[in-house]
């Protein structure tokens, strides 16, 4: 099989490193001013696609996003990165996005971009919906490798391998094919600063995305509301694990 075109979906989402605070509205997280960075799931779906296309499986690699014109930074992190080009399908500033909405559009960039393997991480860490590779696959009817932490080229099969809760899965899929990454499927590199600057001139188109399929009515999935969670109780230190399990059991923890 000639060597693939590999799409990689990029969220971009609220830092990891930043204190989450619940907005004033009380349904929603607070992201005026607040730093947001590539998902760090997403840093090693693309890291895959790059190490794919250096040892020669994949002939192009495109960084695709969802999101509103702000996204347009975080598709340039991945062109500093090594995606060959990169593409938005925007939507409005208060426009909200549910699993659903998002693999309806990822699903309408693969009717584009005619990718033969679609990568993405296996969550991302602003709302951990952790579905939007499964929905995808189901609405192409593609395979899918969720949460890999091995990828292999085989001709036209891949060979994946997962980590599930009794071990190693090792699974082989028919391209075309969707992918999720897992945390240990590699070590994303850093962009550095003589790629950065070519980054600038690497190709990033914007589309509607009302063209690629994101539907015009809200997102079916809503939330209710948000709270923070409780501030954390001190220790306490028991003298022997007949004390602990009374204590655990009085005060219903088991
Ligand atoms: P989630 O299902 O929201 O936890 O996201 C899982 C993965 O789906 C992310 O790591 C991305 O690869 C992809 N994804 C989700 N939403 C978007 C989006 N708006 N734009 C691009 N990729 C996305």
């Amino acid at each position: 099989m000639a060597a693939l075109r590999v799409m990689v979906g990029v969220k971009r989402v609220i830092d990891y490193a930043v204190k989450v605070r619940v907005a004033s509205d009380g349904g929603s997280v607070q992201t005026q001013g607040v730093k947001h960075s590539l998902n760090p799931f997403c840093e090693i779906a693309l890291e895959e696609a790059v190490r794919l296309r250096e040892r020669g499986a994949a002939s192009e690699v495109i960084a695709v996003s969802v999101g509103t014109r702000a996204c347009q930074e975080t598709l340039r992190t991945a062109l500093a990165v090594g995606a060959d080009r990169a593409v938005l399908a925007e939507v409005g500033e208060g426009a909200a996005l549910g699993p659903r909405e998002a693999a309806l559009a990822l699903a309408g960039l693969v009717g584009r971009l005619r990718p033969d393997l679609v990568l993405l991480g296996k969550q991302a860490i602003d709302d951990d919906c952790n579905q939007t590779g499964q929905i995808l696959a189901a609405i192409l009817d593609w395979p899918q490798g969720t949460f890999a932490s091995g990828v292999a080229v085989e001709g036209p099969w891949l060979r994946v391998q997962r980590e599930v809760d009794g071990g190693l899965e090792t699974l082989r899929l028919r391209l075309p094919a969707v992918l999720t990454a897992d945390l240990r499927l590699n070590q994303p590199r850093y962009a550095t600063l003589p790629n950065i600057m070519k980054a600038k001139k690497k190709p990033l188109e914007v589309v509607g995305g009302g063209e690629v399929g994101v539907p015009p009515a809200p997102p079916r999935l809503r939330v209710l509301s948000l709270s923070e969670p409780p501030p954390r109780q001190g220790g306490q230190r028991v003298d022997d694990v007949t004390t602990l399990v009374t204590r655990l059991r009085d005060s219903g923890c088991i």
